[in-house]
């Protein structure tokens, strides 16, 4: 099969500086509420998350996933692929989202979603403030929006987008 055929032809080569932008400030804070409502459970899951959350996405992501895209070292919608290309060389497009990646991917990402919903639920119970619930409500908005709306908008440009297995764009 020639993987090149089954790309996206009408997909952005590059994403707009805007999209980036946009895209990092919502996993900025998705991963910094997300502690906080961990924190409230327990400081030190607080910081696990945190550290767990930084490292998974600005490194071990992007050399199991990024290096088998079509923008490694290009400006994908999060400008990660520029990230990759850092720390390793062009893999395979064919192996995009396959083997380990495959597995790791979806665990990682809803673990990350979830986790701070379920201990900061509990936190609330045990303990209610006002604090806690806004940053709670915020915690949720912003990951469904990062989750579903921008990644469905993001999809559906992407040049990968009928080879992904991930893709939101179907
Ligand atoms: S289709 Fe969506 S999830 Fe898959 S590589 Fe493209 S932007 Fe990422």
């Amino acid at each position: 099969m020639d993987i090149e055929k089954e790309l996206y032809q009408d997909g952005f080569e590059e994403y707009p500086k805007s999209t980036v932008f946009i895209e990092n400030i919502f996993m900025f804070l998705w991963i910094i509420f997300g502690s906080y409502l961990c924190w409230t459970f327990m400081p030190l899951i607080g910081w696990i998350y945190l550290g767990f959350g930084f490292v998974m996405v600005l490194f071990i992501m992007r050399i199991l996933v990024c290096k088998n895209c079509y923008y490694h070292g290009e400006r994908c919608h999060t400008g990660w692929g520029k990230l990759s290309a850092v720390y390793c060389k062009m893999g395979d497009l064919r192996q995009f989202g396959r083997g380990l990646s495959g597995i790791i991917v979806p665990i990682f990402y809803t673990s990350l979603a979830l986790i701070p919903l379920i201990l900061g639920a509990i936190s609330l119970v045990r303990e209610f403030s006002i604090i806690k619930i806004c940053i709670f409500m915020t915690y949720l908005l912003i990951s469904m929006t990062s989750s579903f709306i921008q990644r469905k908008k993001s999809c559906s440009k992407c040049k990968m987008k009928d080879i992904c297995p991930g893709t939101a764009a179907k």
